[in-house]
């Protein structure tokens, strides 16, 4: 919707790195035509991908408000809100943001770059969300040859425009685009290529000596083009077109992160250096190849959840939790895309492929959790459960994201079963981009009502899933992937557990002794009392150093066996008998059957 004049005043922005050393960024907003009864602004709560309060307005430290030269009074009306006292002619604000939060969601400054998203920056104009953003984006004072990464276009034909990757003026056409291209800047390896004719960069951060970047692009490139033309087999037309002129990866490289962010036209990842090749190795470690499942999955987001979105994100409310039961559609798809698409395009084999589904539906298998809350219901407590996690999540929970995968599995094999391999969950996804996707950011913004889905699928396969559909996401039963399997001549289910016995917990390593990080519900240690956060030292009198010590401990006890336990608790030392269990599953393995292949 936009019911402004034909050419409103933009909102203006000057961002500055201002105070690298000091992680501080100083941010200057102009409002031509506040409102008159006193302009209110505010900053998100949360950051649209990543489904937690995160009040972001903290890391505000100083503000004020300036009309013609005369200081203006701000109000703070909540958490996320300012209010201005009313005034005549244009309202001037300043104000610092603290950045030194190095992950996806945050903004993080110091004298080697600077990063930020919109969300954590940028001051809504409450009431002028419609209106264009034009925003100058300034060099640090005393550090030269720094550059701008972003998806967000450079402000053509207006004063002060940026040029290619430079510091200057750069235009969204409103609040909620504004806070969707994350920017980086400083001297990274930068590297660009082209899919099916749209261009794409990728943006690294930190160092990486003997960096593969050859190997990385040409995989990447292929991930790009593969989805590409799943989507839009006819046109090939890359669907961040509508909203930049280039689709930018923002990949922050430490020692052990992961993590990624979607937006319209770029992602912000987070990678470990050793997951990425180096010149000269020719293997693909297990580290890469999840390196390459997370460009695959952000990527995937660029059509499912930036474009098709469910109805509760359709705008986005930014100073409260967002509720939807359709994350299992919206992370589980795309999670059980993002391996998919690796091997559609050729660049993970199909052994490694069933290792990756088989390490998933392990994972899925495992903890009583999956008894406890449906992916529905998982979608709809994500604010508080899935992204509140503790030590009796395994427990209590499940995963929109994993279970929610198997159900994409699982709804995927069904209409291949049911339509004789005629029909299948691809048919859902285009119809869902063509029906609430493609149009999106060109004047046909539109989200899945909650409870669509079923209807969706029928149209788009003929095949009707509604009962299918409710038993898997509103329903806590485990899922008939195996019968799903045989049907399309593949046989599935856990590899024969191992020999050592279990304790049926989690383990944390500690410096004198082994942590338990988590005690499985009916598992051996919970019958036997001991609990999350003990520290185990001793096992039948033996001292227990380490979770090396332990688990050698294990391999030469049988299951039924009784072992006396030291532990502290809480620094007091105390002692429980646990009888062992058998070993515990290991990953799924999926074969094919003799005869027809599916
Ligand atoms: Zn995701």
């Amino acid at each position: 919707m936009n019911t402004v004049s034909k050419t409103p005043t933009p909102i203006q922005y000057r961002i500055e790195p201002f105070d690298p050393a000091g992680h501080r960024f100083r941010v200057h907003l102009k409002v031509e035509q506040p409102d008159a009864g006193g302009q209110c602004f505010a900053l998100p709560a949360w950051i649209p991908g990543s489904y937690l309060i995160r009040d972001f307005a903290r890391q505000i430290e100083t503000i004020s408000a300036r009309c013609h030269g005369a200081a203006v009074a701000l109000r703070k009306l909540d958490d996320h809100r300012w209010q201005a006292d009313a005034a005549e002619g244009p309202l001037e604000l300043e104000y610092t943001v603290y950045a030194w939060d190095l992950s996806v969601r945050g903004a993080h400054l110091d004298e080697s770059h600077g990063f930020f998203n919109g969300t954590s920056v940028f001051l809504q104009v409450v009431g002028q969300e419609d209106r264009p953003c034009l925003v100058d984006i300034a060099a640090p004072a005393g550090i030269n040859g720094w550059k701008v990464h972003t998806s967000l276009p450079e402000a053509r034909g207006l004063p002060g425009c940026a040029r290619r990757h430079g510091f200057g003026c750069y235009l969204a056409p409103d609040y909620d685009a504004l806070i969707d291209h994350p920017v980086e800047m400083g001297t990274p390896l930068v590297a660009r290529f082209d899919a099916h004719g749209a261009e794409h960069e990728i943006v690294f951060t930190g160092l990486v000596p003997q960096l593969d970047l050859s190997r990385i692009i040409d995989d990447v490139r292929r991930i790009c083009e593969t989805q590409i033309a799943f989507f839009e087999p006819d046109t090939r037309r890359a669907p961040f077109l509508d909203s930049a002129r280039r689709y930018v990866f923002l990949v922050q490289v430490t020692g052990d992160g992961y993590g990624g962010l979607e937006h319209r036209a770029s992602t912000a990842l987070l990678v470990s250096r050793n997951d990425l090749p180096v010149l000269g190795e020719t293997e693909q470690s297990d580290g890469y190849r999840s390196f390459l499942g997370l460009v695959s999955h952000e990527y995937f987001h660029t059509w499912h959840v930036k474009r098709i979105k469910p109805a509760a994100f359709v705008p986005y409310v930014l100073d409260r939790p967002a509720h939807t039961r359709l994350l299992w559609v919206f992370e589980g798809f795309t999670s059980y895309y993002d391996d998919l698409m690796l091997l559609r395009a050729g660049v993970i084999s199909e052994t490694n492929y069933f290792k990756l589904l088989g390490k998933t539906l392990h994972v899925v298998h495992n903890g009583t959790g999956r008894f406890k809350q449906s992916v529905a219901q998982s979608s709809f407590d994500a604010w508080t459960r899935y992204y509140k996690q503790d030590e009796n999540s395994v427990n209590a929970i499940s995963s929109y994201y994993t279970k929610g995968s198997l159900v994409a599995l699982a709804l995927d094999l069904h209409l291949r079963n049911a339509s004789g391999g005629k029909k299948s969950l691809d048919d859902v996804m285009r119809l869902l981009w063509k029906r609430y996707g493609r149009e999106f950011y060109r004047g046909l913004a539109r989200g899945i009502p909650e409870d669509a889905m079923p209807a969706l699928v029928q149209e788009a396969t003929g095949i009707d899933a509604t009962a299918e559909i409710a038993a898997w996401t509103e329903g806590t039963e485990d899922l008939p992937l195996p019968q799903l399997f045989a049907a399309q001549g593949f046989q599935a289910g856990p590899a024969a557990a191992g020999s050592a016995p279990s304790l049926d917990i989690r383990t944390r390593a500690s410096s004198d002794g082994a942590g338990i990080a988590a005690v499985q519900e009916g598992g051996a240690a919970h019958h036997g009392g001991l609990s999350a956060q003990d520290l185990i030292i001793a096992a039948d009198g033996l001292r227990i150093a380490s979770v090396d010590a332990l688990n050698a401990m294990l391999a030469r006890r049988r299951a039924g066996d009784v072992v006396r336990f030291h532990v502290f608790r809480r620094d007091e030392l105390r002692q429980f008998t646990v009888t062992l269990n058998p070993a515990q599953p290991g990953n799924w393995t999926i074969s094919k059957l003799a005869g027809p292949a599916a």
